[in-house]
């Protein structure tokens, strides 16, 4: 099981390249739009509770499938292509930049989920690339905690965390039981988007008492309308191996290739999977709810 579901990845070796164009796409010097590569490899602690496969007499039935959007804020190509598609979305909106709010205001007008998406330190590249309120590895935990908070009062509507890029800050206890600690003080939940292999960020949440919520597969790793909807359909069919998927695409230079891929696979699949924002997803499988009450 474990070797079919490495097929479902593209374990691609992180590259100091595309951290870069993930900084200027962020410092607006460009919109790169590229994730960092996706890593993910770890099945999802908590497989499915009932359910399973074939014969779905509900939609409540049906495996569930979380797409997260991340890096809106910028006002990045895509923007409005992919907080149009006919699902539910989970939209993640880097904070302190010129369209945060707006795009969080508008995303939850729309009924999609809103995530900070909180730039972090990664192993590669110039921390100072990342943007302003970043969570670098250098900081103090009380700055830590200072900059998360900001970063989540710059975002509305914010049911949840994830991280933008980080592969250093994930796998730092230290760093990570802070940012963890504001999620669980705020009603938070943290979803590790797995730029990191060895990320201790899922563990720790458990640790912690949150739920242990991971990115499971890239959408855009390769920027193709035509491998998105690709990629939309392996996340399917993992959502019906194990009763639920949480996939992640971007807005970004490609952004728009990103939502009409997208697009394009929704029709073969709204009958077989649901597809739901990542907080309706923690609180079935996870039975965890926000603490916040959303304004
Ligand atoms: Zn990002």
């Amino acid at each position: 099981m474990k070797m079919r579901r490495l097929n479902f990845w593209r374990r691609r070796q992180f590259t100091g390249a595309k951290d870069l164009a993930m900084v200027f796409a962020i410092a607006g010097l460009m919109f790169a739009g590229v994730p960092e590569p996706a890593v993910a490899s770890n099945a999802p602690g908590q497989a499915a509770g009932a359910g399973g496969n074939g014969g779905y007499a509900s939609e409540h039935q049906m495996p569930k499938v979380a797409v997260i959007i991340d890096d809106f804020g910028n006002n990045m190509k895509g923007t409005e292509e992919a907080m149009s598609l006919p699902i539910k979305l989970t939209v993640a909106v880097m904070p302190f930049l010129p369209t945060s709010k707006e795009d969080a205001i508008e995303a939850h007008k729309r009924g999609h989920d809103v995530l900070v998406h909180l730039p972090m330190e990664p192993r590669h590249g110039k921390p100072q690339w990342l943007g302003p309120g970043a969570v670098l590895s250098s900081l103090s935990n009380e700055e830590i905690h200072k900059r998360v908070e900001a970063a989540v009062d710059a975002v509305p509507y914010a049911v949840g965390i994830n991280n933008h890029m980080g592969s250093r800050i994930t796998g730092d206890e230290r760093i990570m039981r802070v940012v963890l600690g504001v999620c669980k003080e705020r009603g938070l939940f943290f979803v590790d988007s797995k730029t990191n292999y060895h990320s201790i960020v899922g563990q720790t949440a458990q640790q912690m008492g949150l739920p242990r919520v991971e990115n499971h597969i890239f959408l855009d790793d390769i920027h193709t309308s035509s491998h998105v909807a690709r990629q939309l359909k392996l996340a399917a069919q993992l959502a019906s191996e194990q009763n639920y998927c949480i996939t992640i695409g971007h807005v970004g230079v490609h952004g728009k290739e990103t939502a009409a891929g997208i697009r394009s696979g929704l029709p073969d699949l709204k009958n077989r999977v649901q597809f739901v924002g990542i907080s309706d997803l923690v609180k079935e499988k996870w039975k965890w709810s926000p603490l916040l009450t959303l304004p």
